[in-house]
């Protein structure tokens, strides 16, 4: 049997407010001592009331407008009930059957085939976080739980797609472009690591040939782009096996094991009735008038697209740089403030796309927190101008910057990393070279032009690498020819 992937996504982003979303306590919870954010609203006693924070809902609008969703003038707040240690109220605010933005769309394009895909985005809705549970250890073995509250009522906004998704790459390919939105406009800082965005999948698998659809499965606890990949692909061999073994797919949540590299059966899927949603009674009906939609839509910022032709344009870099250096707001920035200190563009793109993008990867550094500012990347790049250094020790002093936050002139003078400048100097070695291999002069006087590439060699190597090749390779050809 041939299978089509179908993969739909729900993403929620925490709305970077800086308080919550039905009270005033505070949203800043990371590394503080538990439970002190907390008030009788987001604890949910009894008698309290629930006031909804107007900058989240500006935020999520926001979020709602830039990806093409319409808003409704009237929405509403439902109560999704569960019971969960992490839930002091039982019930989650949350909005059900008239979000804040429906039917919108957001485009991808794949790499390979260049080929755009529209991906049509359901919903945009708000919805406060729950709190979080603390276990010694694996939750499996843990002798307890303790309940920390500080990120119970949390304002979020959830982005739930249609199964528009072909494969685990295009889903991934998504979540990128996504965070890269949410971070232009201001609204989440996009952190899959912290829990800032989170990314749930539901996947199936549709006969190719009767276009019968499969059973879904959703999966959970995938807290890198890396990480969804790879549970989705494992997800689709996994259906795919059993499905070739005459097994029937069950419907269920599972959970991506990262240690393991396997999604785990966690439970059977709830259905949306079993959360017995109903309408908020503490909340009225939530009005947003045209006029505000159409503020936040005429002063939204530049968005990652934008942004990204405006590379292509005003620093006429190849389109695939663009991509990348626009792929998080962060490294856009980078790349414009180093760009506004050093003329050439491209090399700039080459040395983050490549070293720097490198060793942040390797080092698990934002960059943000960049041990190299644009200042000092530029710094080092006017030394290899200046022929102070060359373009292969600059990979050296790169690394010692990166290392020690030194910037190149430090690095240089303590290493006495320079290039010989002194021309006496250099002539020195070249007529020593010279002397002591008499037998390549004598290969390059019949003919064998390479001989001078290997004087050339020595020279560097005498030198340690600080000649400058070009300088040297002349000064040989002229000794010679006088010989
Ligand atoms: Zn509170």
């Amino acid at each position: 049997m041939k299978e089509k992937v179908v993969i739909g996504l729900e993403i929620h982003i925490q709305l970077m407010t800086k308080s919550k979303m039905f009270c005033h306590c505070s949203t800043d919870y990371i590394g503080k001592e538990p439970n002190i954010n907390t008030c009788p609203v987001c604890l949910g006693l009894p008698g309290s009331l629930p006031v909804l924070n107007k900058k989240a809902l500006e935020f999520a609008i926001r979020t709602a407008v830039a990806l093409n969703c319409g808003i409704n003038q009237v929405s509403r707040f439902h109560r999704k009930n569960y019971f969960y240690p992490d839930l002091p109220k039982a019930y989650q605010i949350s909005q059900y059957d008239s979000p804040l933005g429906v039917s919108g769309y957001m485009e991808i394009s794949l790499p390979e085939s260049k080929v755009k895909r529209k991906i049509r985005i359901t919903r945009v809705h708000i919805e406060e976080d729950a709190g979080k549970l603390v276990h010694e250890g694996d939750i499996t073995s843990s002798p307890y739980s303790l309940a920390d509250y500080n990120r119970c009522g949390v304002p979020l906004a959830e982005i739930v797609t249609e199964p528009d998704f072909c494969s685990p790459e295009e889903a991934q390919i998504f979540l990128v472009k996504l965070r890269s939105i949410v971070q232009h406009l201001g609204v989440c800082d996009g952190n899959m690591e912290e829990g800032s965005m989170r990314c749930d999948a539901n996947i199936s698998l549709r006969d190719a040939k009767t276009g019968a659809m499969g059973t879904k499965v959703e999966i959970k606890n995938m807290n890198s782009f890396k990480a969804v990949k790879k549970a989705l692909q494992f997800e689709v061999n996994r259906q795919k096996k059993l499905l070739d073994e005459g097994e029937k797919i069950v419907q269920e949540t599972r959970h991506w094991d990262e240690s393991k590299n396997i999604t785990i059966s966690m439970r059977n899927k709830e259905e949306a009735h079993d959360y017995r949603y109903f309408p908020e009674p503490d909340l009225p009906p939530l009005r947003v008038d045209l006029k505000i939609t159409d503020e936040i839509r005429r002063n939204l910022p530049e968005l990652p697209e934008a942004r990204r032709e405006r590379f292509i344009k005003n620093y006429q870099i190849p389109e695939y740089d663009a991509e990348i250096l626009t792929s998080s707001k962060a490294l856009g920035d980078y790349y414009e403030k180093a760009v506004s200190l050093y003329s050439n563009s491209k090399v700039l793109s080459n040395w983050i796309m490549g070293d720097l993008i490198r060793y942040l990867n390797e080092g698990k550094v934002e960059i943000e927190n960049s041990p190299i500012s644009p200042e000092k990347l530029v710094g080092m790049l006017k030394f290899i101008d200046e022929g102070i250094i060359s373009g292969k020790m600059a990979k050296d002093v790169f690394e010692k910057m990166f290392k020690t936050g030194k910037n190149a002139s430090q690095i240089v003078n303590e290493n006495g990393i320079t290039q010989i400048t002194d021309e006496n100097k250099l002539m020195e070695i070249v007529d020593r070279v010279i002397r002591e291999n008499s037998k390549s002069i004598k290969d390059f006087n019949q003919g064998k032009e390479k001989a001078l590439n290997y004087l050339v060699g020595q020279v560097m190597r005498c030198t340690k690498g600080r000649a400058k090749p070009d300088f040297v390779f002349k000064a040989i050809k002229q000794r010679v020819k006088k010989e």
